[in-house]
C-alpha cells in the first residue's frame, strides 16, 4: 500500500465528462489498496474568465477580494470530484484550502505556504477516504482566503505531499510529461525520463508553464520527487528528482519561451556612481521583479541602461520611475514586442562551447540577439517575440534535442 498525491490540472477536470473519467482512475488505483489525496484545479479557462470579470467591474480590484473570487474556481472542481466519486461508489470528502489546514502568508494572490495542519487529512486517509482538496488556496493567519500565484495548484501538490509524507507525487496534465520544449511550438519535441530539480526551476522559471516555478523550489527543499504525466493515457511521464552523476552527461535539457516579458530602456543616464543603485532601489522597493539588465558605454557621459520586468509590470513600472527620471534628466521607453529564449541544462557546469552554438545557431537564421545573460545552468537571450517560436526551433536543433 502507498500512500499517493495526485494533482488534476485545468484540462483534465474541464468538463463533467472529464472529472468522471478522473473519478474513475482514482478508483482504479485505490482499488489497488493505495490511500489517496487529490488535489484539483478550477475548470481550464474559469481563473482567467473570473479574472476578466473582476476586472470588468473596477480595473484594479482589490486583492483580498480577487483571491476571494479566484478561489471559488477550485471549490467548483472539488465537489463535483467528490461527487463523481460517490457516483462510482467511492468514500471521498472535499476540502478547501483553508479547511485543508493550508496555512499562508499574507500577500494576496501570490501567498507563501508556511504550514500544513495535516492531521485531519491523514486521519481520513487512514478510514479509507479518497481527500479532494482545492488547489490553488489557503488561508491566512487572520482568517483571509488567499492564491498561491497562477498555476499554484501544482505548489498545493507538492506541498500536501510533503506533509502527509506521502510515497509518490504525482501531476497530471495535459502533456505525456515535461518536454525539450513546449510541444506545442517545436513540433520534434521529445518528452524526457527524467529532469533535475534545477533543471525544472529554470525551464519552470523560463517560461515553460508545465509546472508552477514555486512549486519547483519547494520540491527541491524537501526533496519532494514528483512525476509529471498525462491524465489522457497511461504512458509514464517525467520524473523530476535531484541530479545524478549520469544527468550531467546531457550539455542542454531543454529550450522555453518567455513571452511575458517587456524591455525597458532607461537613456541618457549620466554616467557616475549611484544611478543604477537608484533606479533599481526604486523598482525594488515597488516590488517590481527585474530579470536581464544590460547597460551600454557612455558617450558623452550619458549611459543607456535596459532592463526586463514581467509585461504585466510595466505600467507601474514606468509610472514609479518618472519622478527619479526627471531628476535624473533620463527618459524611459518601453518596448513589450520582445519575448526571451532560454537553454537549460545541469550539463553546462561541464562543458565549454554552449554558447557559441546557441548564438551561431540564431545568426544562421538571421535572428537578432538584443540582450544575454548567463547563469550556472543557463543562457538566455532577449529578441523579438515574432522571432521567438523560430529561435526556439532553431535552437532545440542545433543542441541535438529533436525526436529522431
Ligand atoms: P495544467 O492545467 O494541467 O496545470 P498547464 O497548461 O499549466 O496544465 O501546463 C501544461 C502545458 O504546458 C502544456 O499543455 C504545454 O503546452 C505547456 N508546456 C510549456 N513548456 C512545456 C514543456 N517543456 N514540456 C511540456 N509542456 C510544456
Ligand atoms: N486555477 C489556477 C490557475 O489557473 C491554479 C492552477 O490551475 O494551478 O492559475
Ligand atoms: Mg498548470
Amino acid at each position: 500500500m502507498s500512500r499517493i498525491v495526485q494533482k488534476y490540472g485545468g484540462t483534465s477536470v474541464g468538463d463533467v465528462e472529464r472529472i468522471k473519467r478522473v473519478a474513475e482512475r482514482i478508483k482504479a488505483v485505490r482499488a489497488d489498496g493505495n490511500e489517496l489525496l487529490v488535489v484539483v484545479s478550477a475548470r481550464a479557462g474559469v481563473t482567467n474568465e473570473l479574472l476578466a470579470r473582476a476586472r470588468a467591474v473596477c480595473p484594479a480590484p482589490d486583492e483580498r477580494e480577487l483571491d476571494m473570487l479566484l478561489s471559488t474556481g477550485e471549490q467548483e472542481t472539488i465537489a463535483l470530484t467528490a461527487m463523481a466519486l460517490h457516483g462510482l461508489g467511492v468514500p471521498a470528502v472535499s476540502y478547501t484550502g483553508a479547511q485543508a489546514g493550508i496555512r499562508t502568508d499574507r500577500t494576496h494572490t501570490k501567498a507563501k505556504i508556511q504550514t500544513i495542519e495535516a492531521r485531519r487529512l491523514v486521519a481520513d486517509l487512514k478510514e479509507g477516504k479518497v481527500v479532494i482538496v482545492a488547489g490553488f488556496q489557503g488561508i491566512s493567519e487572520h482568517g483571509h482566503i488567499t492564491t498561491l500565484g497562477r498555476g499554484g495548484s501544482d505548489l498545493s501538490a507538492v506541498a500536501l505531499a510533503a506533509a502527509v509524507k506521502a510515497d509518490k507525487c504525482e501531476i497530471y496534465t495535459d502533456v505525456d510529461g515535461v518536454y525539450t520544449a513546449d510541444p506545442r511550438v517545436v513540433k520534434t519535441a521529445r518528452k524526457l525520463d527524467e529532469i533535475t530539480y534545477d533543471e525544472m526551476l529554470e525551464l519552470a522559471s523560463a517560461g515553460s508553464k508545465v509546472m508552477q516555478s514555486r512549486s519547483v523550489e519547494f520540491a527541491k527543499k524537501y526533496n519532494t520527487v514528483f512525476e509529471v504525466r498525462s491524465s489522457f493515457n497511461f504512458n509514464p511521464g517525467t520524473i523530476v528528482k535531484e541530479e545524478t552523476q549520469s544527468m550531467e552527461k546531457v550539455v542542454v535539457r531543454g529550450v522555453a519561451v518567455d513571452k511575458d516579458q517587456a524591455k525597458l530602456t532607461v537613456s541618457g543616464l549620466a554616467d557616475k556612481p549611484g544611478s543604477a543603485a537608484r533606479i533599481f532601489r526604486t523598482l525594488a522597493n515597488a516590488g517590481v521583479i527585474v530579470d536581464m539588465i544590460i547597460q551600454n558605454v557612455s558617450r558623452n557621459g550619458l549611459a543607456n541602461l535596459s532592463f526586463t520586468v514581467p509585461q504585466s509590470e510595466t505600467t507601474k513600472a514606468d509610472a514609479i520611475l518618472q519622478p527619479l527620471l526627471a531628476e535624473l534628466g533620463a527618459v524611459c521607453t518601453i518596448d513589450d514586442s520582445i519575448a526571451k529564449l532560454s537553454v537549460v541544462g545541469v550539463g553546462m557546469k561541464t562543458h565549454s562551447g554552449v554558447a557559441a552554438t546557441l548564438f551561431q545557431s540564431l545568426a544562421d537564421a538571421r535572428i537578432n540577439i538584443q540582450m544575454i545573460s548567463t547563469s550556472e545552468i543557463k543562457i538566455s537571450i532577449v529578441l523579438s517575440q515574432d522571432k521567438a517560436d523560430e529561435a526556439a526551433r532553431v535552437a532545440h536543433t542545433a543542441f541535438g534535442l529533436d525526436a529522431r
